[in-house]
């Protein structure tokens, strides 16, 4: 395990992740599910992971504790790729792992060990090949000058210094911006979701499990330290979770239909940013629910079925049995002193075992 002074018990540790569960046997445990592989968290990394692990034979569940598709979805889609892409070279620009490399050590100094960046640009124009395999689209309409973000209907450009002219004394310039692109006025025009969706398919196809909506809270280790596991917690299924999803959905539908420069982005970017806001909103009531509603069993008092209840229960001032302070504006619990702040609530715990880990 790492040796670090950060940690759940630290007062700088902000993550909503605990301390790792320690367990004698994983064969005497409950599992609620088990695969070779359990990957938290489906962006870009993780649901690349998961093809990788299918690929190899072994079984993948992924969770996230959102819909998946993360920042890489929302991203600008920009593929930084090089070494002769097959993209590359349909556009007909002259690349190698070699001249790659003599670009990139100019930018990179000694951030990264020579070794890994070597092993970067080598292993490139397979990668982009890889995701090809796995569905994602490239095109090679090429946009000839340096740019941050390319114009609408450009797919391979400069989005790099290699045009800078103290770098073209160490290497030729090559175009590796490679944005993923869809077909269609409505859909997301070059955004990451032309590379994170077509990931996703892939791998459900291959059988990933997927368990949306679902936190990873902590790892389950054994004595000696092997992680065999994880403890997350699922928002409960039903017609709050199904109001939650559309939200979220809708939310982020919004903010990857145009890449971040565009016009109007920004505007997207906040309208999506309302429904994102609504959907967590559920989830701090139904935290709010659950630890009330823990609190009164524990106290064999009367339990809230809905939020509402509760909030209904809240405004009855003549109640004798009311012994609480809720700030439902505020979003956190005031209970006999005791003030809880939380951004999310999931309420089923489940263990899922990875043997692999
Ligand atoms: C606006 C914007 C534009 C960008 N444009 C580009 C670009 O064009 N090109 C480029 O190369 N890079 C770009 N980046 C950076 C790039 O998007 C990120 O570096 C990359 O997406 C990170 O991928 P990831 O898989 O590590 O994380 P993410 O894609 O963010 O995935 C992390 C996932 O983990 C989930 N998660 C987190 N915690 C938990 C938990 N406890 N349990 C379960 N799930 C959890 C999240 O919900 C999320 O889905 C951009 C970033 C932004 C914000």
């Amino acid at each position: 395990m790492l040796d670090t002074e950060l940690n759940p018990s630290s007062d700088l540790w902000l993550s909503d992740v605990e301390a790792p569960q320690i367990i004698t046997d994983p064969n005497l445990f409950k599992w609620d599910d088990q695969a070779d592989l359990v990957i938290a968290g489906l962006g870009g990394a993780g649901i690349a992971a998961a093809n990788e692990a299918l690929d190899q034979g072994l079984s993948v569940i992924g969770i996230d504790k959102t819909t998946g598709g993360g920042s890489t979805a929302k991203s600008g889609g920009v593929y930084y790729a090089g070494g002769g892409t097959p993209i590359q070279k349909e556009a007909g620009i002259d690349d190698s792992p070699e001249n790659m490399f003599n670009y990139l050590i100019q930018e990179t100094g000694d951030i990264i060990k020579e070794s890994t960046l070597k092993k970067f640009c080598e292993t490139s124009a397979e990668n982009t090949q890889w995701l090809m395999d796995n569905g994602v689209k490239f095109n090679s309409s090429y946009y000839k000058k340096k740019s941050s973000y390319p114009d609408a209907g450009y797919f391979l450009y400069h989005s790099d210094n290699s045009l800078v002219p103290s770098y073209m004394e160490n290497a030729k310039p090559a175009a590796r911006g490679h944005r993923g692109w869809e077909e269609g006025p409505f859909r997301p025009i070059g955004v990451g979701g032309t590379i994170f969706y077509p990931l996703k398919k892939s791998a459900l196809k291959k059988g990933l499990r997927l368990y949306t909506q679902t936190e990873a809270r902590s790892l389950v280790i054994t004595e000696t330290g092997k992680v065999v596991g994880i403890k997350v917690l699922v928002l409960p299924s039903g017609k709050i979770a199904d109001k939650h999803k559309q939200l979220m959905s809708k939310g982020d539908s919004l903010q990857m239909l145009l890449p971040p420069s565009y016009p109007g982005a920004s505007l997207l970017q906040f309208i999506g940013s309302l429904f994102i806001k609504r959907a967590e909103k559920i989830e701090r009531q139904l935290w709010v629910l659950e630890t009330e509603n823990q609190r009164r069993a524990a106290q064999n008092l009367e339990t809230f079925k809905t939020f509402e209840d509760l909030e209904e229960f809240n405004k009855d001032k003549e109640d004798n049995d009311r012994d609480i302070d809720i700030d439902l504006q505020n979003d956190y619990l005031l209970n006999e002193g005791m003030l809880i702040l939380s951004d999310y609530l999931y309420l089923n715990t489940n263990f899922f075992l990875s043997e692999a880990a």
